[in-house]
């Protein structure tokens, strides 16, 4: 099947419907465009439905590691400032107001991995690195209640 990518949104999360075959070249730029794009616009509870997707080879998995990355990066937990460690690997204090508080930007959540993305993520030991959920009712139901 022909990749294919679509977002909508429900209350407060954006649902990023994907479908097809998640490999190198125009699926891995579409995914990391509108990644980019929904954090740009401060959209900071994401769903990747995966329901639709036939197979997903280690480059797309390295793209799903990127989005987790991006979504989830360590923002100061009083100001929300970018925030970043020190030589040693601790975090320094925040830029803007010193603050040692840290939290994580958004969420970022997969739902409906096909047999072959399960095994996959499995073999990789990933699945706990992501928050898999069984449908997507499960994991819109799992995005905190306050932000
Ligand atoms: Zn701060």
């Amino acid at each position: 099947m022909e990749f294919k990518l679509s977002t909508r949104k429900l209350d407060t999360v954006s649902v990023v419907d994907l479908a097809g075959r998640i490999t190198a070249g125009e699926a891995l730029t579409a995914l990391r465009q509108t990644i980019r794009d929904e954090v740009a616009k401060g959209h900071n509870r994401i769903l990747l439905n995966l329901k639709d997707v036939s197979y997903i080879d280690s480059s797309g998995l390295g793209e799903l590691i990127m989005a987790l990355g991006t979504v989830t990066q360590t923002i100061c937990g009083k100001c929300g400032a970018t925030v970043f460690k020190d030589e040693d690997g601790a975090w320094d204090s925040c830029p803007q107001c010193e603050s040692k508080e840290r939290k994580a930007w958004g969420e970022l959540k997969l739902s409906n991995p096909g047999r072959q993305v399960t095994d996959l993520l499995q073999f990789t030991k990933l699945y706990s690195v992501f928050d898999v959920h069984e449908s997507e009712t499960d994991a819109l139901a799992s995005f905190k209640k306050s932000r």
